[in-house]
């Protein structure tokens, strides 16, 4: 049972698109890699990967968008058919059951910071990491990262 505070709502700025995240994430990235960076606009992305059925839709229907991704295999965006801002993204390579929730689409995405730096190869020089703060060159492994917690509920996904 999900106590109050690990409740997420968030959703785009028209407000016809509104979600609830039931759980706190599996693990958070901040990418810093040139696509997140075309993508967003900015200079990385913040994501918020949990399983798919964690995530309940309030209000709307996102609408997905195949999108070209550094693997080549594509993403899904999924986007708010009205004002097109994204909330969450499939990857080939994790599949649909598991979502990478735009942070900046939380109402208080203060509250969910990132785990990792990754792709930092790319980082934009005049973003200064935290001292400590867990930071990779490219991509890792989420065996050797991750909190028990999470990957016991990752290892539940892939039996799925
Ligand atoms: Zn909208
Ligand atoms: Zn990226």
């Amino acid at each position: 049972m999900a106590s109050k505070t690990e409740i997420h709502e968030g959703g785009c700025t028209c407000r016809h698109l509104r979600y609830r995240m039931m759980s706190r994430p599996l693990f958070v990235h901040c990418c810093h890699c040139r696509w997140c960076q075309r993508e967003t606009g900015a200079a990385f992305a913040l994501n918020a990967m949990i399983e798919a059925d964690r995530v309940e839709l309030l209000e709307g229907e996102p609408e997905a968008v195949m999108t070209p991704s550094a693997s080549g295999k594509g993403q899904t965006i999924w986007r708010c058919p009205r004002c097109r801002i994204a909330v969450w993204s499939n990857y080939a390579g994790a599949g649909d059951a598991l979502r990478f929730v735009r942070v900046g689409t939380l109402d208080e995405p203060d509250r969910v910071p990132p785990d990792i730096h990754i792709f930092t190869m790319s980082k934009q020089p005049w973003v200064v990491l935290p001292e400590g703060m867990p930071a990779v060159k490219e991509y890792y492994q989420a065996s050797k990262m991750w909190p028990k917690e999470s990957l016991q509920r990752r290892a539940v996904l892939k039996r799925g």
